[in-house]
């Protein structure tokens, strides 16, 4: 990177609390490869001062936003704009500054979906499981449907909050593939399973030892399913331990990490980024940390 000068532009997360944020790390290598003359921080923010704040971070020429909980969906009405996936999803991760205001979009979902598109399949006719309906969740279901699953099966342990996920989509393609069922029915959805997808934190550390599938399950699953966790620490989880012991297919949370950073880094420098020196970063540091 370049030294700090009185040219050098800002770009950063907002978060609370926000250190233990990963994003500085892969994108200060990112920019460090690419010798620009950017720098990327980390902003605590709390709740009660993020209007000021967001208003203030703009004025000070702040380029672009990264945005972590808790601020993911109360940013919202604070944009001058958001793209039709973040409308979609209902929370915005990634800000720019358009000159008057912020504008927003989701790249969670994109994210989610560059391993899957490296496998190359086809998922018309495929049957797809995901566990927990929160805000990951989310962004799964849009991705999938993106993909053109024709059928996406939530499953969750709240009958009141599962009614509440399925009525909050008004997209007819969404709206038409989902389906949600109590965690009872995992046993009967799980062996016509294409690809089944941990949302829910349980595996997570420092529970590195939970699975949020009994092993008796992850049998069930056929032998050509793909087992997707987004945690991605510890690396492999529980789950996907599970998973590799019967050969199948698994994808676990850093690469999706990695892509939402690498897709938010393009739409602010408006060019190609060094998506393999934001992998090795953050992987580095999820090695030093573990
Ligand atoms: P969230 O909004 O808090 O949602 C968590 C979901 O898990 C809820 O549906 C919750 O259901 C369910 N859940 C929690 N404990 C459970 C249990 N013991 N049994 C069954 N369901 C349980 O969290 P999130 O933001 O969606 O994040 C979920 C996970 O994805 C986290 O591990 C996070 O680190 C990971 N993630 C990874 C990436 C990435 O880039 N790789 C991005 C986003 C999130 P209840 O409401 O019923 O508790």
């Amino acid at each position: 990177m370049p030294p700090i000068t009185g040219k050098t532009k800002l770009l950063g997360v907002i978060g609370y609390p926000v250190g233990h944020s990963l994003s500085p790390v892969m994108h200060n290598a990112a920019l460090q490869a690419m010798a620009s003359d950017y720098a990327y921080a980390a902003f605590p923010i709390a709740p009660e001062d993020l209007t000021i704040a967001i208003a203030g971070l703009g004025a000070s020429g702040v380029q672009g936003l990264s945005v972590t909980i808790p601020h993911k969906q109360a940013v919202m009405p604070l944009l001058t704009q958001i793209t039709e996936t973040a409308r979609q999803v209902g929370a915005v991760n990634t800000l720019w500054w358009d000159g008057h205001g912020w504008q927003g979009t989701n790249t969670d979902v994109e994210g989610f979906l560059a391993p899957l598109l490296e496998l190359k399949q086809d998922w018309s006719g495929r049957t797809t499981v995901i566990l927990g309906y929160g805000g990951a969740a989310r962004a799964v279901v849009v991705g999938l449907t993106q993909l053109g699953c024709p059928e996406i099966i939530v499953v969750g342990r709240s009958q009141e909050k599962l009614a509440q996920f399925a009525n909050s989509w008004t997209d007819p393609k969404i709206k038409q593939a989902l389906q949600v069922l109590p965690w009872e029915a995992l046993s009967t959805v799980i062996p016509k399973a294409s690809l089944l997808i941990n949302s829910t934190p349980v595996g997570m550390a420092p529970y590195p030892k939970q699975s949020p599938l009994d092993q008796s399950l992850v049998e069930k699953l056929p032998p050509t399913a793909i087992a997707y966790d987004l945690i991605y620490t510890p690396r492999p989880t529980r789950f996907l331990q599970h998973a590799q012991e019967r050969g199948l297919v698994t994808i676990d949370g850093a690469e999706m990490l990695v892509q939402q950073g690498a897709a938010a880094l393009k739409i602010w420098l408006q060019r190609e980024v060094p998506v393999d020196v934001m992998r090795q970063a953050l992987l580095h540091h999820l090695e030093k940390s573990a």
